[in-house]
């Protein structure tokens, strides 16, 4: 099981920085609107894409959380729905990875 301390590191790492993430755009959403009507409009968009951006950090954040769980319970590395390891290479470039290839493959 490729439980080791630096993945473990790797996994809090990308926590603070999603933390980090989250913050800088719960700030930007906090701004107020510019009084003028036709830069409220660009505005908007942008607290739009913000609001989807935000929504993407907090997936990311839960699913890092989840694999720092698995790691706790000693089974990170195996795949959530099938039980197979979860190939080296994978979790070396995801290591939140909760799926094997093949499920991963199946999910979309
Ligand atoms: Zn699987």
């Amino acid at each position: 099981m490729p439980n080791t301390d630096a993945t473990k590191a790797n996994l809090e790492a990308q926590l603070a920085e999603l933390g980090e993430r989250q913050q800088r755009i719960a700030q930007d959403l906090a701004e107020p609107l510019n009084a003028d009507s036709s830069e409220q409009a660009v505005e908007l968009e942008d607290d739009a894409s913000l609001e989807a951006q935000a929504a993407l950090v907090a997936r990311e954040i839960a699913s890092v959380n989840r694999a720092l769980l698995r790691m706790e319970n000693g089974t990170y590395g195996e795949c959530v729905r099938c039980g197979d390891a979860i190939a080296p290479k994978r979790l070396e470039a995801r290591p939140e990875a909760a799926l094997c290839i093949a499920c991963a493959s199946t999910e979309q």
